[in-house]
């Protein structure tokens, strides 16, 4: 049971029958799919305390309304490390990456949902100063909060059309294929390193370092290509020099540098039927 991931690898690699094989290769995705390491969802709120002197006032009254911002998190990070937790970290971080519309780990998206907190402390610490470094009015923080809140539900919004349709169970089939590819595709490390001429940090590196590094990679290139197929863009040729751009609508399309696309085909093929169509009425109507 306590197999290291390079022995498992081995076995697969020189197993003598194709039973063999598939007991190696099932007996791996169950330490991956049965790991405790769950993915895991978590309300994680943005919080701070008004000074119960400050919460009267007109300005601490506004902020009271914003001490608490729910998120929802996915952990993804784990303390275990042992190959298939890691691993399963892995697999969860692809799957809140590409497919869980409930999670936004944007930038942005965050540093929204932390100003009215960032804004707190800001005017607290203009309280203790002789020159006047808050000009804000109780109304206008009101109508800053509210905008920032309403533009955090926005890009969060356009996060959420920007995922894929995968259901937990269907991303564990696919997976498993790609799991098998990296199987069918491993080169043991010592292989790797007279065919690539690989200078490695000996003590940095050990063959289990290299096997997770492998299906980590892997997994992230092939999700890649997935996510090319599902937005119909996949063409083994292209890779350099090929930009994608994203639509209002989520879609992901090819971008033509010279015309500077904001619309994916679908969209755009609506947008000219509706001129299509509006022209198409200002007609009929100017006929009756
Ligand atoms: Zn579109």
């Amino acid at each position: 049971m306590n197999l290291y991931m390079y022995e498992i690898l081995e076995d697969y690699k020189f197993a003598k029958t194709e039973a063999k094989r598939e007991e190696i290769f099932t007996s791996f995705s169950k330490l991956i799919w049965e790991n405790p390491n769950t993915r895991k969802l978590v309300d994680k709120p943005i919080t701070f305390h008004i000074k119960p002197k400050l919460l009267h006032t007109e300005i601490g009254q506004v902020f009271s309304a914003y001490t608490s911002i729910s998120r929802t998190v996915c952990p993804s990070t784990t303390k275990d490390t042992d190959f298939a937790s890691l691993i399963r970290q892995k697999a969860n971080n692809l799957y809140t990456h590409f497919f869980d519309e409930t999670i936004c780990n944007r930038k942005p998206y965050l540093e929204l949902l932390r100003l009215p907190k960032k804004l707190y402390f800001q005017w607290q610490a203009s309280l203790q100063k002789e020159e006047i470094t808050w000009t804000l009015s109780a109304l206008e923080l009101a109508q800053t909060l509210e905008h920032t809140l309403t533009k955090a539900q926005l890009l969060k919004e356009t996060a959420a059309r920007e995922k894929m349709a995968l259901s937990w169970e269907e991303f564990i089939h696919i997976t498993d294929g790609y799991f098998r590819k990296l199987f069918e595709n491993y080169k043991p490390l010592e292989e790797y390193q007279d065919s690539e001429k690989l200078v490695l940090h000996a003590g940095a590196w050990n063959e289990d370092n290299y096997c997770i590094r492998y299906f980590c990679n892997g997994l992230d290139g092939y999700f890649k290509n997935y996510q090319k197929k599902y937005y119909g863009l996949y063409n083994a040729s292209s890779g350099r020099g090929v930009t994608y751009g994203r639509c209002a609508c989520g879609n992901l399309f090819l971008q033509n540098r010279q015309h500077n696309r904001k619309l994916c085909d679908a969209c755009r093929r609506q947008a000219r039927n509706s001129t299509y169509n509006r022209y198409n009425q200002k007609r009929k109507t100017s006929c009756h």
